[in-house]
């Protein structure tokens, strides 16, 4: 596949890297941190070369070795047992350890695939994708890194740089590999991890997001391995300007990366409000997507074609529905298979209507510590705190309003476990489809509300300015049952998204 709008190959001119700290970088690391960069991203200009013609020159493959020799060789370092050690607090800074240089590697030997043809080029980003979720994974479709790889528990940090590089790698890997689990975890970042790092105004951001993040404060007693202490406050550029600059390329990316051609057709790869066009056989088409997906299961298409031309319509069905239907015109819902692209072969004829449903089902999964998580269909979800803004920083150069640096604490508590039937989830929680807001992403413009019950766990408090460690085994409390409010991971500014588990 590839994308259907060109400017979408942005990677060309795509030159936006961040170190926090290059002081403590020696030549050797420098040079490394740079070139694996530069194998990436110029492997990115070659690729569309070789997609159009797949047997590279000798010329092109040359150029490819060279690269492939100048940049790092995460191959082997992903082999190993040391790329599966969290970076200790205040740790030593590691090029090839940093989450954002990881993000934008996962793509670069998929794209090496198209000139080499090597087997274990094309499997290795889902390989590596899978040491990462095992070692440094995050409920929100990411991987930690504050700000270098830092383990799963729920109070690293992964930094808004490595967020955005993460999509873009996963959109190249769709077009690379036509492999649909690429756009499930593409939506799962899109929708979960991105909009939480910025203010539902898009006007501040942070540096590093953390799934249980309770409060954004300055504070010096944090445990980021390599990162500052304004590192999770919303702000115009706190710890370091790179995710000012970085967080812009997320949502554009994204929506450029929708729709892609498939042969004589379209393939939708990942699902938003959305338009697009192309030419096929001589016929103008224009495909639009009419949906408040991801809060609703339900997703219309319209198909409009200047002339009666066939041509196939692909699209993803994420691998979380169960039962999933098409319709397409006047005809009868069919079943779709889960965890596939499905092709619908038609003679397309002025508008055409074509109807998806992807039912979605609660589950819940076991993270760090035991603790649990929630989450349906493409989305996580989070207990939805009162939030205090407090503005700081206010004399220092920029500073001025909208754009201002704002800590964040909670104005309801925070500590609670919960009470969930693991082996049947849904009588445990329950869904509203909410109004979707002016902001979806915002604590009241969440489409969606869950209730689940649970009770406060007093022992379980700040510790180093974050929530402490969520306790191991199932906790006793003699507190009253709550009804709990979960919105949304994306809604939220400050959330706790893994809980700890309650003894009945
Ligand atoms: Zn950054």
């Amino acid at each position: 596949m590839t994308a259907v709008i060109r400017a979408s190959w942005p990677g060309s001119r795509n030159t936006s890297h961040c170190f926090s700290e290059p002081m403590n970088m020696s030549q050797i690391q420098r040079r490394q941190f740079l070139a694996g960069i530069a194998g990436g991203a110029t492997t990115i200009v070659l690729s569309p070369l070789s997609s159009a013609k797949p047997a590279a020159s000798p010329l092109g493959r040359r150029f490819k070795s060279g690269l492939a020799e100048q940049g790092f060789d995460y191959m082997t370092l992903y082999g190993g047992e040391d790329v599966t050690q969290p970076t200790p607090r205040r740790g030593l800074w590691r090029s090839d350890k940093h989450v954002v240089n990881t993000a934008m590697a996962i793509k670069t030997y998929a794209l090496s695939w198209r000139l080499t043809r090597r087997e274990t080029e094309r499997t290795f980003p889902a390989r590596m994708l899978e040491i990462l979720d095992r070692y440094h994974g995050q409920a929100n479709g990411m991987f930690s890194g504050d700000e270098c790889l830092s383990g799963k528990s729920p109070t690293q940090g992964t930094e808004l740089c490595a967020v955005v590089e993460t999509m873009y790698s996963l959109e190249h890997l769709i077009s690379v590999t036509g492999d649909p689990a690429f756009g499930d975890r593409l939506e799962r970042i899109a929708f979960n991890a991105l909009p939480a790092t910025f203010a539902p105004d898009m006007w501040s951001h942070q540096y590093d997001q953390q799934v249980n993040q309770v409060q954004c404060t300055i504070n010096p007693d944090h445990m980021w391995a390599t990162n500052g202490p304004e590192s999770n406050l919303y702000g115009l550029e706190p710890n370091y300007g790179c995710c000012a600059a970085n967080m812009h390329q997320g949502w554009p990316k994204f929506v450029a990366h929708l729709w892609m051609r498939e042969g004589e057709g379209i393939a939708a790869t990942a699902y938003a409000p959305s338009s697009a066009r192309f030419e096929t056989r001589g016929a103008q088409v224009r495909v639009a997507l009419d949906t408040d997906y991801p809060f609703r299961e339900t997703l219309t298409l319209t198909v409009t074609t200047d002339k009666a031309v066939r041509f196939p319509l692909v699209l993803r069905v994420p691998a979380w529905t169960e039962g999933a239907t098409i319709r397409v015109a006047d005809g009868s819902a069919k079943r779709l298979k889960p965890g596939s692209f499905h092709k619908v072969e038609h003679q397309w004829q002025g508008t055409v209507e074509v109807d998806l449903c992807f039912p979605m089902k609660v589950k819940t999964s076991r993270r760090y510590n035991g603790a649990l998580a929630i989450e349906r269909g493409p989305l996580v979800y989070s207990l939805k705190l009162g939030e205090n803004w407090t503005r700081v920083n206010a004399d220092k150069p920029h500073r001025e309003l909208p754009h201002g640096d704002f800590e964040v604490r909670p104005t309801t508590p925070w500590n609670y476990g919960l009470l969930m039937d693991e082996a049947k989830p849904e009588t445990s929680v329950t869904f509203d489809e909410q109004p979707v807001g002016e902001r979806p992403f915002s604590p009241e413009g969440a489409g969606v509300v869950a209730k689940v019950k649970g009770r406060k766990l007093p022992g379980w408090k700040l510790e180093h300015g974050w929530a402490a460690e969520v306790p191991h085994e199932p906790q006793s409390s003699k507190e009253p049952i709550e009804e709990l409010t979960l919105i949304p991971y994306g809604c939220t500014n400050i959330r706790v998204t893994e809980f700890p588990r309650i003894k009945e």
